[in-house]
């Protein structure tokens, strides 16, 4: 079973979206679970807040240390890792999300305001992550994020274990076009390949669209994708 644990300022934010569809169902046929912890119940004052000014001056407010200390003990770790939603974090990549699948599961970290004292990294070994280079307001959607990445890639939770297989980034490239019925839409017919029933054809024709997308949407990947493609393709195909 794959724990997550989120430390959040909104609660009520969760699960929301997690408990939707195959992850609902995953969570009710015991693959992961979800526990919520409200930060502010570790407050130490009866306004219940958590934050002070930055030491330095400027705008905003920063959360506090030690709050987030006293949350952070009270939770049983059991191994996982402590994971703070950050946009100074480590990019979030398919291949993080299944390491982390491998796992007994995560503790995520939502900051809110301008951030967190930086001394709480150190101090109870977190690991900040980024879900892309752009600033949120908070990180419970990035937590959602996180926690949705790894746990569709649990065994079981996807109906069928095929569709991850040839997925987006899987090989280090993205996803070949999809079609289904109708056979004509708008005068735009499905790829005649696609219907001659010839599978290594298809195959084929699937792995030429995934290099051409990838080389002219994603110049970063393919690159990559030239200069380790065989030792990669390896790797991730492997399931955790
Ligand atoms: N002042 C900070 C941004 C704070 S945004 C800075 O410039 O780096 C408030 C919170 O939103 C952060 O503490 C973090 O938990 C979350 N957040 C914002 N952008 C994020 C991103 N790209 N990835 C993950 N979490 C993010």
């Amino acid at each position: 079973m794959f724990n997550a644990t989120v430390l959040t300022l909104y609660p009520e934010l969760f699960p929301g979206p997690l408990a939707a569809s195959v992850l609902g169902r995953g969570a009710a046929e015991g693959h992961w679970a979800l526990d919520i912890v409200n930060i502010r119940d570790f407050s130490d004052n009866k306004y219940g807040s958590v934050d002070d000014t930055p030491a330095g001056g400027g705008a905003g407010l920063v959360m506090r240390a030690d709050i987030l200390a006293g949350a952070i003990d009270s939770i049983s770790r059991e191994d996982r890792p402590v994971l703070c939603l950050s946009p100074r974090g480590a990019p979030l990549t398919q291949s993080r999300a299944r390491t982390l699948t491998g796992g007994p599961g995560l503790i995520a970290i939502c900051g809110r305001f301008e951030g967190i004292d930086e001394r709480i990294f150190s101090s109870r070994d977190i690991e900040e992550v980024s879900i892309g280079d752009f600033v949120l307001a908070g990180g419970e959607i990035a937590a959602m994020v996180l926690i949705e990445a790894c746990v569709r890639l649990l065994p079981g939770v996807l109906g069928s274990a095929s569709s991850l297989s040839e997925e987006s980034f899987d090989g280090g490239l993205l996803e070949y076009p999809q079609y289904t019925r109708p056979r004509e839409f708008e005068g735009r017919a499905i790829p005649d390949v696609l219907l001659s029933g010839d599978h290594q054809r298809i195959a084929d024709w699937r792995d030429e669209r995934r290099k051409e997308i990838t080389r002219t949407r994603r110049p970063d990947l393919w690159e990559r994708f030239l200069s380790d493609g065989p030792i990669r393709r390896d790797k991730n195909k492997e399931p955790k």
